[in-house]
């Protein structure tokens, strides 16, 4: 089948599965899935799974990042920080909707091949930077201070707490929060100063690994 038509059939999956926000689902109609994964899995690029990415990583599950994109309750103008580039498949979907999207990986290979999938794609929008994403957009181009959204593509023992610090007034943080197998996802919103935050079911992502754990390593 064509790669067209399983991404056709992926949309209809995601929406048979309760995703009913209209722009993530036209993300995922637009994004070829198959750019961003590694040769071999090409054919399975539009099953609704996991897939392994080099360096041991992966592209995630196409229905939990539509659950998290939802949850982000994302709007045209939004400039949103993607902590996790991985393949970049993410940052394309996001790129799709948003205004600007700020991304962080921590391995070097990763961001350069994700950016040379990105680039040719025409995405304008996306700006890149190699680094512990656990510690926000720093040192980096644009020099934003906030963000409206945050994204953590990586599970994390705890709330990232610089995360938090770079969330807008009115903004929202969504995170897998676990240090096992298993995490729960996490939605964090900032109103009137306060953090509110909602859990929303397990989810099982690769860790994120932080400076200071890999000094300690
Ligand atoms: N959003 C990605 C998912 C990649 S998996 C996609 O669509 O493909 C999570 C990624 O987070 C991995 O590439 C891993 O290297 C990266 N990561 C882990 N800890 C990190 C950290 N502290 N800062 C930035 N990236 C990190």
């Amino acid at each position: 089948m064509r790669y067209e038509d399983q991404r056709r059939l992926l949309v209809n999956e995601l929406r048979a599965a309760g995703i009913a926000d209209e722009s993530v689902l036209r993300a995922f109609s637009r994004v070829p899935r198959e750019l961003y994964v590694l040769p071999e899995y090409r054919e399975y690029a539009y099953r609704n799974q996991p897939l392994p990415i080099l360096l041991s990583q992966t592209i995630s599950q196409p229905l939990m990042i539509a659950i998290m994109m939802e949850h982000l309750e994302l709007k045209p103008d939004d400039i949103v920080l993607e902590v996790g580039t991985g393949s970049g498949y993410q940052a394309a979907l996001l790129a799709e909707i948003v205004k600007e999207v700020c991304t962080v990986e921590r391995l070097e290979p990763l961001s350069l091949d994700a950016q040379k999938v990105l680039r040719p794609q025409g995405y304008d929008n996306i700006y890149y930077r190699i680094g512990d994403g656990a510690q926000g957009w720093q040192k980096a181009y644009p020099p934003y201070k906030e963000f409206q959204k945050i994204i953590v593509t990586a599970a994390a023992a705890e709330i990232p707490v610089k995360l938090v610090d770079q969330l807008a007034e009115g903004g929202i943080l969504v995170v897998p929060i676990g240090s096992g197998a298993c995490q729960i996802l996490t939605k964090l919103s900032k109103q009137d100063g306060r953090i509110i935050t909602s859990t929303h079911g397990g989810c099982a992502f690769v860790p994120l690994v932080t400076d200071l754990e890999g000094r300690k390593a």
